[in-house]
C-alpha cells in the first residue's frame, strides 16, 4: 500500500500521505515531491525526495525544483483507507454505492 508514514520536517509532527508513480516524475530518482502539511498550526510545505519503491529517501525544508505534484496529508487514516476502498470497489463494479 502506497501510505507513507513520516514526520514533517517543519514541525517534527507524524503525517501521513498517499503517494503513487504518477506523482513523481520517474527519469531520476530519487524523485522529488512536495508534500502540503494540512494542519492548522504547521500549513508549511516541504520536498520529500522518494526511490523507485516510493520509499522516502530524505526530506528537505525548502520546495526544492522538479516536483510534478504537491500532496496534501491525510488528516484521518481511517477515514481515507474507507474513501480508497470505496472508491476501488465502484472502479470494479462501475457502480457508485451509497
Ligand atoms: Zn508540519
Amino acid at each position: 500500500m502506497p501510505y507513507r508514514f513520516n514526520n514533517c520536517p517543519h514541525c517534527g509532527k507524524q503525517i501521513i500521505f498517499w503517494i503513487e508513480e504518477a506523482d513523481i516524475d520517474s527519469g531520476k530518482y530519487p524523485a522529488p515531491i512536495y508534500i502540503h502539511h494540512t494542519d492548522k498550526s504547521c500549513g508549511k510545505t516541504s520536498t520529500f525526495y522518494v526511490d523507485s519503491l516510493l520509499r522516502v529517501s530524505y526530506t528537505t525544508l525548502e520546495k526544492k525544483a522538479g516536483a510534478i505534484k504537491t500532496i496534501k496529508t491525510i488528516k484521518s487514516f481511517s477515514k481515507d483507507r474507507k474513501k480508497r476502498q470505496k472508491k476501488k470497489i465502484e472502479e470494479k463494479t462501475g457502480k457508485k454505492s451509497k
